[in-house]
């Protein structure tokens, strides 16, 4: 007998046969009779070792939730059999221990009997209530078919509906491979579809408009799209599309040039959809091909156009054509050149570049031009931010849109400031060298190569009429204008082309009369010449009728000297031969005199004679040496080659006597041979040898020393003698005739020697001078100049 509980379990198995008695440990401490029998051995063990709780369902039965589910219907399964029991969980608080109320229910008699039950087992006492617990176990079956029921008939319910959204999917599948196909038809894009696994390739119809190939729908072609693919694009799109195959992504999107069947390449932008495995791995790709070679080319034109425009060096200012103008654009040429930031400059009127000097007129015609909405240019003073002013050629433009309404103006600015200070300059020069022109007192003349009047000072025309109209005039044109001869054009003409020709200045005198006066212009063409072309000719003729007036009466009077002089040399030629015959009388009859009565003669008388004589013979050879003073320069003979070696020895030869009798010495160095007249070269050494032998020192050897050097345009004879020498102060006097320097009683001679050899060197373009020092002798130099006779003689 258990009494574990305060009743007797005997009564519980009378009604509840199949009850279970357990702690809040849920360890069974007793079961029903009928229970042992289809749960034997359970007593001692923890429930859920024998029973498995069915409803509710619980993870983790414990002393909390088995509380919460006290009076609610409970289903447990035993263990090995299988068999459900139904009932409910009690709470008895007293001892805080649970008692399960069920009974096992059957879906039919046989299961029933293969538990090993009958239906006493359900109701070991009243008949009533087995039948009643029968009937209730019944009823649990039913409802559970119940339940069964609206289980099956939700799920049948739920299956038509899967079937008719099946059916609307295969008719939605239909619908969208349809629209596909139209799709297909209808775009402008080629759509391809790669079987990444077999390599097999379809492309739609688009790929025929697009790229001009017929539709081939061969599946081995998708190496089709490595050789159409531009070179330069393979590697990077094969690489780009090897990595996303690779990778996880879904989409890919790539722009390339693709050939066209007519040779040319489009720029595609090919967008593409991947479908992958559920390992991941890529297995298919569909994708699109758009030409987008149109827009590719516009963005290139545009980012050409943004590009210039950025980096040209003109400003370029926009602004919109709304009221007010406001700036929306400049580029960097504009800030850099005005001094305005963008910030500082966006959203402005242009306005704010001018300035107090800014010119009102020039302004008042760009306002017209805009209001005219027509296109100006000019140049204009704009001021920078700093307030410094700057000269722009300025130029604006209006923009219309499609439908010819004004939106913007574009203005593109260059500073000029530096040209226009160089022009300014350069005008400022030109008129400087124009005002020189202009009054320098000479005619001038520019002509341009063709022989065209570029420039006339005032000094050539006067009339600023005419001087106007010359220009890239000829003389003929102007002899036309005239009604003159072409006589002197003509002659101008030549003249022209002759100083082109020769690329030198040409120069000549043009002779007129005015008013009975003569008037002597020198002129001159001057061929100016750039990199061997000829750029221009400058003319110019200066009034030289002074100086040709001074000239012709220098002329003149050289004229008038020379024929004095000339007549002078007569006279002297002359006087000296027809004095010669009565001094020969004189002479003559003196030596008849002294020969027939000098015996009658006294000393004195005979002294008288020989004075009278001797006069006479020094008279004879003043006269001679006169002579041949007045004949320098009248030569008869031809010029030759004057070997002056020779000419040397024959004066040696020539003073033999005197050379030994002084024990003289005369040297020279070879000397060259000249190209002129022998005599007078010959008479001019041997003056010069003749009084180095004459004025020795008593005491001394005579020694004579002939040199020559020559220059770039002459020859420099010297005759160096070791004499008696002459002070400084006579160098000059003792070329002059009949100077001496000593007595006859001293030195004979008459004193025209030294102004004969000054002649004769002077009359062939030399120069003589002395050098000396009084008690060692004298250097008597002369100059010969090189001629176009002489000068290659050596
Ligand atoms: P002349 O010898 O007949 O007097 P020149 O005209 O030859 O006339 O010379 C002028 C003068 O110059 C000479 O009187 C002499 O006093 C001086 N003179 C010329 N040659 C020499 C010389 N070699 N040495 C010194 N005095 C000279």
């Amino acid at each position: 007998m258990k009494h574990i509980i305060e009743f007797d379990t005997v009564d519980l198995n009378n009604v509840f046969p199949f009850f279970l008695f357990f702690n809040a440990d849920l360890k069974i401490l007793d079961a029903g009779n009928s229970m042992l029998k289809i749960a034997p051995n359970c007593i001692g063990k923890p429930i859920l070792e024998s029973y498995e709780l069915v409803r509710p369902h619980i993870e983790v039965l414990d002393r909390q939730n088995l509380r919460g589910i006290c009076h609610k219907l409970i289903i447990l399964k035993i263990q090995n059999s299988g068999i459900m029991l139904r009932g409910q969980f009690e709470h008895l608080k007293m001892n805080d221990h649970f008692l399960f109320v069920g009974s096992p229910w059957f879906e039919s008699a046989k299961e029933l009997e293969l538990s090993g039950l009958n239906l006493r087992d359900f109701a070991p006492h009243n008949p009533l209530i087995d039948l009643l617990h029968v009937l209730s176990a019944q009823q649990v079956v039913n409802l559970e078919l119940k339940e069964l029921l609206e289980r099956v008939n939700k799920q049948k319910n739920e299956l038509s509906a899967s079937q008719k959204m099946l059916k609307s999917m295969s008719e939605s599948l239909e619908e969208s491979n349809n629209r596909y196909k139209y799709v297909n038809k209808a775009t402008s894009e080629a759509i391809w579809d790669w079987n990444i696994e077999t390599g097999e390739m379809y492309y739609g119809d688009g790929y025929q408009k697009l790229f001009g190939y017929p539709i081939n729908q061969d599946p081995n072609q998708s190496n089709l799209w490595e050789i159409r693919i531009h070179p330069d694009d393979l590697e990077r799109i094969g690489r780009s599309m090897d990595e996303y195959i690779k990778s996880n992504h879904d989409q890919w999107e790539e722009e390339y040039r693709y050939l066209k069947a007519d040779g040319e390449y489009a720029f595609v932008s090919d967008k593409s959809y991947i479908i992958r495995n559920t390992e991941g791995k890529g297995i298919r790709m569909i994708g699109s091909m758009q030409d987008i070679t149109k827009r590719k080319r516009e963005e290139q034109a545009l980012k050409l156009m943004d590009s210039t425009v950025t980096n040209i060096q003109e400003s370029v200012l926009i602004t919109s054509a709304e009221k007010g103008h406001p700036i929306i654009y400049v580029n960097s040429a504009f800030t850099r050149m005005s001094g305005y930031t963008l910030d500082e400059i966006i959203g402005k009127n242009p306005k704010i570049l001018q300035g107090p000097d800014s010119d009102q007129i020039t302004l008042e015609k760009l306002k017209k031009a805009i209001e005219n909405h027509a296109s100006f240019e000019t140049s204009i003073m704009n001021y920078k931010k700093n307030g410094q002013p700057y000269w722009v050629q300025f130029y604006i433009n209006p923009v219309f849109d499609n439908q010819n309404n004004l939106t913007h103006w574009i203005s593109i600015q260059r500073d000029i400031t530096e040209i226009k200070s160089m022009n300014d300059e350069m005008v400022r020069q030109k008129k400087f060298n124009e005002d020189i022109l202009n009054n320098i007192p000479a005619d001038i003349a520019v002509f341009d190569p063709d022989h065209r009047y570029i420039f006339l000072n005032q000094y050539a025309i006067k009339n600023p009429e005419l001087r106007k109209w010359i220009i890239n005039k000829n003389d003929f044109d102007y002899a036309e204008y005239r009604g003159i001869s072409n006589e002197l054009a003509g002659k101008r003409w030549g003249l022209f082309e002759q100083a082109v020709e020769k690329k030198s200045t040409v120069q000549w005198i043009d002779e007129h009369t005015k008013d009975n006066k003569k008037n002597f212009i020198l002129r001159n063409l001057y061929p100016y010449f750039e990199d061997g072309h000829l750029k221009f000719v400058i003319g110019y003729g200066i009034d030289i009728t002074e100086r040709k007036m001074i000239e012709i009466q220098l002329n003149e009077a050289v004229q008038s000297v020379k024929k004095i002089n000339d007549e002078l040399e007569q006279f002297a030629y002359v006087a000296s031969h027809d004095l010669q015959e009565p001094l020969r009388m004189v002479t003559s009859f003196l030596t008849q005199l002294d020969k027939k009565y000098g015996v009658n003669l006294d000393d004195r008388g005979k002294e008288y004679i020989h004075y009278a004589v001797d006069g006479a013979k020094r008279m004879r050879q003043i006269i001679l040496d006169l002579l041949e003073y007045s004949r320098v320069g009248k030569v008869n003979e031809p010029m030759r080659d004057v070997v002056l070696d020779e000419i040397i020895e024959e004066i040696k030869l020539l003073h033999q006597e005197q050379i030994n009798e002084l024990g003289a010495d005369i040297i020279f160095d070879p000397l060259p041979t000249l190209k002129a007249h022998r005599t007078p070269m010959r008479q001019l050494f041997q003056n010069l040898i003749s009084n180095g032998l004459k004025y020795h020192r008593k005491e001394v050897k005579p020694e004579i020393k002939i040199s020559c050097i020559q220059n770039d345009k002459e020859w420099i004879f010297t005759v160096a003698d070791n004499g008696i020498g002459i002070e400084s102060g006579y160098f000059e006097k003792i070329f002059t005739i009949f100077q001496r320097l000593h007595n006859r009683e001293e030195y004979s001679g008459t004193g025209i020697g030294l102004a004969v050899t000054k002649k004769i060197v002077e009359y062939m373009g030399g120069k003589i001078w002395v050098e000396s020092v009084p008690g060692s002798g004298s250097s008597f130099f002369f100059s010969i100049p090189f001629n176009s006779d002489n000068e290659n003689l050596g």
